[in-house]
């Protein structure tokens, strides 16, 4: 059965299972405190109470794994794709046996809505077999002949890479990062973000469990000015992945460039769906109701920027509002939950600051605004209408369940409204015309545009946004060009002409 309760009395057998020293760090497959003895709390967004105290690691941590990381590459970069691909699918087995664990824990340290969870931690599991299947011909180039040579192409592991993650969906992003790395053949250090690094922990676990040879996966935990800094920094990591804040993606460029690392980045959004007056408006207001409050609106997709044709705005704005304010709010571990509380106070009060910024700037708060309740940081999901494309509200990514929505008076205007910020991650566009939906997705500055569709994601396509939102794609094969490294071998086919100099 699944309720609250018996995901409660579920909880508390986790609970109980954590160390008394708390989360460890694991590098070359042994559990290890901090090296300074440090540690750091994580608590419950429900009600602030301690889940655990977690290792604080700092640069000698990093060191350590980035050598354990650095000792294991020429092992697991030599092993069969066939090999890698068994070790891939243990590890997505032993995640789907412990889906329910994983999405009570990060439903408990994150605040996400266990009904989203549980399909998190099985996709968590779906992205190692999509990169299992792909191990085996990681390493495949081309034949690409010249006149006198034959030139064949193959690729190989990078080497060890640091993954950096954010405390959004922890679980299931971790895996889209770590996974094809593994697939490729790199050794991996993981930083998971320090609100939520619970699930980080089941996941290393998993895939220690699951016979990953030891120094393959490396789990530090700590800060991002600390762990997260001296990863970037390190020499022996060869390349980061990176999913957060576009200004953290910035920091990182900066740190890396000393050892000239190769970066990946996968940065913030304030992604618009459009809504022409043609458009089967029942599915847009689901869609965009859908990709605003669902994951509680700490997503990096989420269209926060509802952009409506005037002719239809008032009549679909009144029906948005209805729907915003009849979201369910409440315990992340209730499966009728559709909003749970935001990750911690420091994002409760940035995002409760945009009501105030609003109210200022002029908009309307037309539902919501507010905060839920005196314990947790839980909100109200809000709408805010009458807004102009230069409020903050509609430039600045609020990372919350609040939707801000424009007018537009026509397909030139929506464009500009539509790309008039600094992000281009994703773009919704609903319309029946198909030529118009040619035009608008071909002119809309972002990386992956869905057309009369919320973001149904499929794992071959490429993902991955443009101006601020990022840098290179993941997905299919374009996952393997960031971890691995080109090669081109140019074979004489004969007595081609060489220049004599000297001679
Ligand atoms: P964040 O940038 O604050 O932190 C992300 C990670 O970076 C954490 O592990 C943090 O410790 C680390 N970090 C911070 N400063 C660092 C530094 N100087 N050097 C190295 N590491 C450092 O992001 P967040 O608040 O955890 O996550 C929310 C953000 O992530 C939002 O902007 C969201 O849009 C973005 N995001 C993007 C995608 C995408 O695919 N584009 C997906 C999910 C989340």
């Amino acid at each position: 059965m699944s309720d609250l309760a018996t995901h409660l009395s579920q909880l508390r057998g986790l609970l109980d299972r954590i160390p008394d020293g708390g989360l460890p760090n694991l590098i070359g497959g042994q559990d290890v405190p901090a090296v300074g003895g440090g540690r750091f709390e994580t608590r419950s967004p429900v009600d602030d109470s301690l889940i655990c105290e977690v290792a604080l690691g700092e640069a000698a941590d990093i060191d350590a794994a980035a050598k354990a990381a650095k000792a294991a590459f020429p092992g697991w970069a030599a092993v069969s794709g066939a090999e890698r691909k068994k070790i891939l699918h243990r590890i997505a087995d032993a995640i789907v046996a412990r889906a329910d664990e994983i999405a009570l824990c990060e439903c408990w340290d994150t605040g996400q809505a266990y009904r989203f969870m549980s399909k998190a931690a099985l996709r968590g599991a779906e992205n190692f077999r999509y990169f299992a299947d792909m191990a085996p011909s990681a390493r495949d180039g081309q034949a690409l002949p010249s006149p006198h040579h034959l030139n064949v192409t193959s690729r190989s592991p990078i080497g060890p890479v640091g993954v950096i993650t954010p405390w959004n969906t922890p679980f299931m992003l971790s895996t889209w990062k770590i996974a094809p790395a593994l697939a490729a053949g790199c050794t991996v250090v993981h930083k998971p973000a320090e609100f939520s690094p619970w699930t980080a922990r089941l996941l290393a676990e998993i895939c220690r469990d699951a016979g990953l040879p030891d120094g393959v996966l490396n789990l530090v935990n700590g800060f991002g000015e600390g762990a997260g800094r001296a990863l970037t920094e390190h020499p022996d990591i060869r390349a980061i992945a990176f999913v957060g804040e576009s200004k953290t993606g910035s920091a990182i460029m900066r740190q890396g460039a000393e050892t000239l690392k190769r970066v990946h980045f996968e940065l913030g959004g304030k992604n618009p769906v459009i809504v022409f007056e043609d458009a089967d408006l029942d599915r847009a207001l689901n869609a965009a109701v859908f990709m605003i409050y669902s994951l509680n609106g700490e997503r990096c997709t989420s269209s926060s920027r509802l952009l409506v044709q005037e002719s239809i705005a008032d009549a679909f704005e009144e029906k948005l509002a209805a729907r915003a304010r009849a979201v369910r709010v409440g315990h992340p571990l209730d499966p009728a939950t559709e909003v749970g509380p935001l990750i911690h106070k420091t994002h409760f009060d940035k995002v409760t600051g945009y009501f105030d910024v609003a109210r200022a700037e002029g908009a309307r708060v037309a539902a919501g605004g507010a905060r839920v309740g005196e314990t947790g940081w839980f909100v109200a999901p809000t709408l805010f209408t009458g807004a102009t494309p230069d409020m903050r509200i509609a430039q600045e990514e609020i990372f919350g369940p609040v939707l801000t929505v424009l007018r537009f008076r026509d397909e030139a205007e929506a464009l500009e409204i539509a790309n008039g910020v600094a992000y281009g991650l994703t773009g919704y566009v609903w319309t029946n015309d198909l030529t118009r939906a040619l035009r608008v997705s071909d002119a809309l500055e972002a990386g992956m545009i869905w057309v009369n569709s919320e973001n149904v994601r499929h794992l071959p396509t490429p993902f991955g946004g443009v101006k601020a939102s990022g840098i290179g794609r993941d997905g299919g094969d374009w996952s393997f060009e960031f971890y691995m490294e080109q090669k081109n071998v140019a074979f004489a086919l004969g007595a081609h002409k060489i220049p004599k100099l000297g001679a």
